[in-house]
């Protein structure tokens, strides 16, 4: 039985009082079959941690640095956010890689020291838009699986994350058959890392303008196991609702 997991990413949103949204959906993931996540900006990762301590909500960092330690201005390591009270730590996200500039090689050695840290590791993967239209997708991101993913990688340690960078916080998803050929097909990419028991037993959520309304009939397609949500985890009702698609 895959783990099925609902993971919030609140990206560069978030101050205290936005702490008071976690009462609205603490319920729901009590309640719930899968596994709760979320995400914070690293300056409430800690209050968060301690708030959510004794209810079935984990959280993680939305990105670490590839070393454990050191001269690096600015960054933060995955053994950071592991002592900040941080279970999971989101790697790859597309706007890191096209924003910032990060290259599967800095992705996989970002996952290798957040895997080695103890933490769940999500790393997403998604063409844009013209790579889509160019018939790339595939290319893409089978590179990005086999790039990305460390040979330390399990079910337990690890989760992959399809976010078509088009679909991210457009408002536009992507449909049911580019969903369920995107999962099939990294599933089988990651089995020729992982071997096929390993890769059939790993989670692989959909990303790309999840909310309320579209969670059910998404997290229903075959080899979706759950979603990482970007907008409408920062509504608390919203994103219960989400979580309330794995009601048992
Ligand atoms: C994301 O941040 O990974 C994401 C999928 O955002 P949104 O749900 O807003 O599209």
């Amino acid at each position: 039985m895959r783990r099925k997991l609902v993971a919030g990413n609140w990206k560069m949103n978030g101050t205290s009082s936005e702490l008071d949204e976690i009462g609205k959906f603490r319920d729901a993931a009590e309640s719930s079959s899968c596994d709760v996540v979320v995400c914070p900006p690293f300056t409430l990762l800690h209050r968060m941690s301690l708030q959510t301590r004794e209810t079935a909500i984990e959280t993680g960092g939305q990105n670490c640095h590839h070393l454990e330690a050191g001269a690096q201005t600015g960054e933060i390591s995955a053994r950071m956010l592991a002592d900040a009270g941080a279970t999971y730590c989101i790697v790859g996200h597309s706007e890191r890689r096209h924003g910032l500039g990060e290259t599967n090689d800095l992705v996989r050695r970002k996952a290798e020291a957040s895997v080695s840290a103890g933490l769940v590791t999500i790393l997403c993967v998604g063409e844009t838009e013209d790579e889509r239209l160019e018939g790339l997708t595939d290319e893409v991101v089978g590179a990005q699986i086999s790039e990305c993913v460390p040979k330390s990688a399990d079910p337990e340690n690890f989760v992959v994350a399809y976010e078509p960078v088009w679909a991210i916080g457009t408002g536009r998803t992507a449909d049911g058959s580019q969903i369920r050929e995107a999962h099939a097909f990294i599933r089988a990419e990651c089995s020729n890392i992982l071997g096929t028991g390993p890769a059939d037993e790993l989670a692989i959520l959909y990303g790309g303008s999840v909310n309320p309304g579209n969670a059910a009939e998404i997290f229903a397609i075959e080899n979706v196991d759950g979603g990482l949500v970007g907008g409408a985890s920062l509504k608390g009702d919203d994103f219960a609702a989400i979580i309330r698609t794995y009601r048992d």
